[in-house]
């Protein structure tokens, strides 16, 4: 039945390939259990959470089709399907839980998916040295619950925590909630091991640092999938903390909050959680909080060794009362706590019609606001745009991430009607010197802004990209490496 499908950005490649040959092989290194060919598997595998996938879904179509879906075990397994692939020059994109939000997991010239999730053991758990070491097909909420068990916390809690892998995390540059205290995903690698395309395994150390050279490993960080496959990755870890405490704050208007977290952040208070919610987002995601009506609520909550967490918040109080802010209590931060995996409210506007999205920038303090305002005015200019709200979080000492939640009726197709807005999106963030993306990567779609974000530095990660993979088979048309013929601005 998948065949019938149209295919609507598959770039085919010639001559026609004989998968039904390289399954056989395939299931000699995996098992017979370990190759599909079919149908279900193949749909199962050729999207990601990219909105135009899902709109293209919702119609009848798929994006691309992969020919083989390959369920590898061990670092060995994926080490021999990459040297077969190689040998037969056949695409391979890897797989996490396909929770991507711009197309990185689609096989955009069909051949192998690489699903990682049977790759999913802890493989040590080091309580001296708070390190964990895991396969990359580890899903994130189970991967914190396996280290709650044994009285740690990762620290890493993305929205899609319970559909998203390790792997994958590492693979997007991904940043959890709880990034102001615990770092992002970077900040938390101690090492990976990789297997480039030609098979060959590569590893960093389980060192606290390293000063012998470039860090191959974690070159690895946000290449998703297009330089190799990641086979195990070595993360820092937490003791659970002992307290907590919750507070929020509602200001007349962003520009007072952004001043107060600024002052916070560079006077060196850590909180764990820092959401700053414009007056749209504050009225829907806090109706209850009667402090907030009208204004910009800013919710915090800090975590760890009670004498400190008590002087940050002192702190923040202090901030906060600084800009006029007022106090809104705990109920806010308990609020977010319960609701925030909630994904559903995105499924059902897409059975009404509309196009939903969320789209992630950073910036400096200096520029914070004026990229939220100019953002919002571009892309509410675009004909069918009924929604952009935003809201701050993932805060430094240099500035912030800004996330713009997104809501179109488009009046003609959904396809041109989605470019447009990312386009608006994009070309005013680069014209006041944003970064066009903090934490969801690139994937496919943003790939058609990479050249204007880097310049002439694409050009030297094009060469790194031929150099391991002269072939190009691994993850083809990503990271904006090279074009893609049927998907443009
Ligand atoms: C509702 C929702 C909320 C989200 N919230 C957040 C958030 O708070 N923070 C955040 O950072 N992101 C968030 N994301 C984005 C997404 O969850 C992350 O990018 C996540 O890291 C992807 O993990 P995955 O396992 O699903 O990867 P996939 O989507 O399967 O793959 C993503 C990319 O990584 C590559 N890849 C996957 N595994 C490997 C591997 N082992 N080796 C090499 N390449 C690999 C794939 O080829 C693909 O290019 C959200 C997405 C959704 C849908």
């Amino acid at each position: 039945m998948a065949d019938h499908l149209s295919k609507i950005i598959q770039e085919e490649r010639s001559p026609a390939f004989d998968y039904a040959l390289l399954a056989e092989k395939i299931s000699a290194i995996v098992g017979r259990a370990g190759v599909s060919a079919d149908g279900a598997d193949r749909l199962a595998n050729c999207r990601d959470y990219w909105p135009m996938g899902t709109l293209w879904f919702l119609e009848g179509k798929a994006p691309a089709l992969p020919d083989l879906v390959v369920w590898p075990r061990s670092t060995p397994e994926v080490a021999a399907v990459l040297r077969l692939a190689g040998e037969n020059n056949v695409p391979v994109t890897p797989f996490g839980e396909g929770s991507g939000a711009l197309g990185g997991a689609i096989p955009l010239k069909g051949g192998i998916v690489l699903d990682l999730k049977k790759m999913n053991r802890v493989l040590k758990l080091d309580r001296d040295n708070l390190m964990i070491t895991v396969e990359p097909g580890l899903n994130g909420a189970r991967y914190e619950e396996y280290l709650n068990k044994h009285g740690f916390t990762g620290g890493h809690f993305p929205q899609s925590l319970r559909c998203s892998t390790v792997g994958g995390w590492v693979a997007c540059r991904a940043a959890g909630t709880f990034s102001t205290r615990y770092g992002k995903i970077e900040d938390m690698l101690v090492s990976l091991e990789a297997v480039l395309p030609d098979g060959t395994i590569v590893h960093g150390r389980n060192l606290p640092r390293t000063s012998t050279g470039p860090r191959v490993d974690h070159l690895f960080l946000g290449s998703e999938g297009t330089l190799g496959v990641i086979t195990a990755v070595t993360l820092r870890i937490w003791p659970c903390p002992n307290e907590k405490i919750y507070c929020s704050y509602a200001f007349e208007t962003v520009e007072l909050a952004l001043e107060a977290i600024r002052g916070l952040i560079q006077a060196g208070a850590r909180p764990a959680v820092v959401r700053l919610y414009d007056s749209a987002e504050t009225a829907h995601h806090f109706p209850e909080c009667g402090e907030a009506a009208g204004r910009a609520i800013l919710i915090l909550l800090f975590e760890g060794d009670s004498g400190i967490i008590a002087a940050e918040d002192r702190l923040a109080a202090e901030y906060a009362h600084k800009q006029g802010a007022v106090a809104a209590g705990s109920a806010p931060v308990e609020r977010w706590l319960k609701t925030r995996f909630n994904i559903g409210i995105s499924s059902q506007l897409f059975r009404q019609g509309a196009v939903v999205d969320t789209i992630e920038v950073s910036t400096s303090w200096t520029n914070a606001a004026p990229l939220y305002h100019a953002m919002q005015k571009a892309m509410l200019g675009v004909k069918g745009t009924v929604l952009a709200s935003g809201h701050y979080s993932h805060v430094y000492p240099e500035g912030t991430a800004l996330y713009l939640t997104l809501i179109g009726f488009p009046p003609g197709d959904k396809a041109e009607y989605y470019k447009r807005l990312w386009s608006a999106a994009m070309e005013s963030c680069l014209a006041l010197g944003g970064a066009i993306s903090h934490h969801h990567g690139v994937g496919l779609h943003r790939g058609l802004w990479m050249a204007q974000e880097h310049g002439t530095t694409l050009e030297a990660l094009r060469r790194i990209k031929s150099a391991l993979d002269p072939q190009g088979i691994m993850n083809p048309g990503k990271l904006g490496l090279e074009e893609v013929e049927k998907w443009r601005k």
